[in-house]
């Protein structure tokens, strides 16, 4: 057993430290507040090779482990837990299916996106389906040599700035659940194409969208892989990106226990300092325990799919654990800040904001134990098995 990243990643992970604290850390309120996606950043990691960075050469990426694009993630999510889920969660989704696609598909969509210059959308949630995704009633019927793409997809990451999103439909709607689902790309600027955004209370700075299509038509080579295959291509990528989530709540966690027990040890309370006091000084000790373990649990998973091992139960079990216990460790952090910690000089209430949608994106808790489940009990006793009977 080995536990310590390669000389190559060390010097990565620290090129991408130095980035971070440089470039992305010092405007992480701001974005926030601004409510503004930062294109040039994403840009600038582009430029750095870091988008999409498993997609292998031949197809354009770098071919790099899952390992090293989950501590990429994890350095800059400790700059900024909010841009990262664009440009690594969805970046990864996207990367690995459109580097599925034709050659058109790949040099004109996910070759600027790799290069930082497009923005990318993952669209398979709908107003009326979201963790029963198969649900779902967008269409895309072929005609000729086009698709015509009708329905809404809602609450989907980054959609207000993107400048085109993978879209899951049903092209066969009379075909049962799964199976009749295809991905398409969809440019946003395509007659019929409208955007609609959302207030959220955290990510901000990748603002949430909807995105409604009326009669979108787009050329039958904008279907990613082959028809029915969809459903599938998108099930394979969470395996990996909801560890990247994961670890995009753990960094900010561990990034505000640092920040405390610094502070703990200047801030004086009764004559000495507040990280002499064990009910200071205990939880913080637990938070790092804990936070620690389901860290490592993600980089097994990481590990276990770069040895073509499943990283299913291990994406599962981590997506549940690590925002909620990420969400408690901010908030002792914030309260260990006294009055302070709870206004907005502070990042904290920022990081608990980001934190809690992470809790939700990419499948909710719920349904990332289901995933455990269906890995430790078997299929057939997930609940909605028993649907139809
Ligand atoms: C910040 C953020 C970013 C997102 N980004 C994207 C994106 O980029 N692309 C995209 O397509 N979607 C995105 N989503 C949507 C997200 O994937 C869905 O919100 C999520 O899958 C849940 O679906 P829903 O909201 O329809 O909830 P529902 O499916 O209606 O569920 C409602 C509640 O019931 C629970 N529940 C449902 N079924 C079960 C069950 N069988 N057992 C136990 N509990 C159950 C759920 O856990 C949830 O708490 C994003 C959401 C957020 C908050």
């Amino acid at each position: 057993m080995d536990f310590e990243f390669n000389e190559e990643q060390v010097a990565l992970r620290d090129m991408v430290r130095r980035f971070t604290e440089k470039e992305v850390a010092p405007y992480y309120t701001q974005w926030d507040r601004e409510k503004k996606y930062p294109k040039h950043i994403n840009k600038k990691i582009g430029e750095l090779g870091l988008i999409g960075m498993t997609v292998p050469p031949e197809k354009g990426g770098m071919g790099a482990p899952y390992v090293t694009e989950g501590m990429v993630c994890e350095e800059v999510s400790r700059g900024d837990c909010s841009i990262t889920m664009s440009t690594f969660v969805v970046g990864h989704l996207d990367a690995e299916i459109l580097a599925q696609g034709n050659e058109t598909l790949r040099k004109d969509f996910l070759q600027p996106f790799l290069a930082g210059d497009k923005i990318p959308a993952f669209a398979i949630t709908e107003p009326g389906s979201g963790t029963d995704a198969v649900a779902m009633k967008a269409t895309a019927i072929k005609k000729g040599a086009k698709y015509i793409l009708n329905g809404e997809k809602a609450g989907i990451t980054a959609m207000m700035d993107a400048d085109f999103a993978v879209v899951f439909a049903k092209s066969d709607p009379a075909a049962a659940g799964a199976k009749g689902v295809s991905c398409f790309v969809v440019p946003t600027d395509y007659p019929g194409v409208t955007l609609q955004s959302y207030e959220d209370m955290g990510v901000r700075s990748v603002a949430r969208g909807s995105i409604f299509m009326e009669d979108v038509e787009i050329p039958d080579y904008y279907l990613i892989g082959k028809e029915g295959r969809g459903f599938a291509m998108g099930m394979e990528g969470f395996d990996i990106s909801r560890i990247l989530l994961a670890l995009e709540a753990i960094a900010p966690a561990m990034v505000s226990l640092e920040e405390t027990i610094e502070y703990a040890k200047q801030r004086n309370t009764f004559g000495r300092p507040i990280a002499t006091f064990e009910g200071v000084s205990f939880p913080i000790v637990e938070h790092i325990s804990i936070l620690e373990a389901v860290r490592l649990l993600c980089y097994k998973g990481l590990w276990m799919r770069d040895q073509g091992k499943s990283s299913t139960k291990i994406a599962g079990m981590v997506k549940w654990m690590a925002p909620r216990f990420s969400t408690n460790a901010i908030r002792d952090c914030l309260v260990m800040h006294g009055h302070p910690g709870y206004t907005n000089e502070f990042p904290f209430e920022q990081r608990l904001r980001d934190v809690l949608a992470i809790e939700i994106a990419d499948g909710t808790s719920q349904v990332s134990k289901l995933v455990a489940l269906r890995e430790l009990f078997g299929r057939e006793y997930l609940p909605y098995t028993y649907r139809n009977k």
